[in-house]
């Protein structure tokens, strides 16, 4: 199996506080991996390191064998994508428009290209017939799947999502985790920060705990979730169940 992202003994502070404490995992393609913990426990800031969003002060961000480093930020932002709790989609572009913006200024599409390519994604997370909404027509979890779109028009290697279901009301919860259980069932290689245990359980190949800074465990969902050998992680899931 081929590996995307190798993480080596990641270590971040802000100020006089480490909040991640030498971090490693790997994520092999076509795999999806959830990272869980409670809030706090630094799995936004491991996400934005990956991004480069956040700098990092000792270990390494591995792209396919490339060191973050090493990589160009335009190269990097079109291999990795990611997606936000708050969408962050262009507020004064149509739908069509925010999954179109980047293919044309980045990848250097035609307009026609880039166009189709958006259509198809805005088709596959069921969001076609808004191509020409604006954002602040619509709901959260649409919102959130044109955010989807938008991400896969770069055709990433790899799309990171930072707990893309809560900031939505929970009857919208679903369209959403069903889009991106669909994408891994195509075999998008995926990171994906969440508090759906749920989804954690019945989509992931491995499921990362995280708390303090550190990964206390990580294992195949069946393991965490049934087995989990460590007290941290028995009383966080007792918490959340
Ligand atoms: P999680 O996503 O698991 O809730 P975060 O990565 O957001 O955790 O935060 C981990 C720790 O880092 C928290 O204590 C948080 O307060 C702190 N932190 C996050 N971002 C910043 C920042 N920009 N400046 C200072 N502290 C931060
Ligand atoms: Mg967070």
């Amino acid at each position: 199996m081929s590996i995307i992202i190798e993480i080596q003994d990641l270590h971040k502070s802000f100020g006089d506080i480490e909040v991640l404490k030498g971090i490693d995992f790997t994520v092999n393609k076509g795999e999806v991996v959830s990272i869980i913990g409670s809030s706090g426990s630094g799995k936004s800031t491991l996400l934005r390191c990956i991004n480069t969003l956040e700098t990092f002060e000792s270990g390494d961000v591995k792209i396919e064998g490339t060191s973050i480093k090493e990589m160009n930020p335009i190269d990097l932002h079109t291999r990795v994508g990611i997606v936000f709790q708050s969408f962050n989609l262009f507020g004064h572009l149509t739908v069509l428009e925010n999954c179109v913006v980047a293919q044309r200024k980045v990848l250097k599409k035609s307009r026609e290209e880039a166009e189709q390519i958006a259509l198809e994604l805005l088709e596959k997370v069921g969001m076609d017939s808004f191509k020409d909404a604006v954002p602040e027509q619509l709901s959260g979890g649409q919102k959130q799947r044109v955010a989807i779109a938008r991400a896969l028009a770069m055709n990433p290697e790899v799309l990171l999502f930072d707990e893309p279901t809560s900031a939505l009301d929970p009857e919208m919860v679903g369209e959403v985790l069903e889009v991106m259980k669909n994408l891994a069932t195509e075999g998008l290689t995926m990171l994906v920060v969440t508090h759906e245990m749920d989804f954690a359980r019945s989509v992931s190949n491995k499921v990362v705990f995280m708390d303090g800074g550190v990964i206390v465990e990580e294992g195949e969902p069946e393991q965490i979730f049934l087995h989990p050998q460590h007290n941290r992680t028995k009383e966080f899931l007792s918490r959340v169940r």
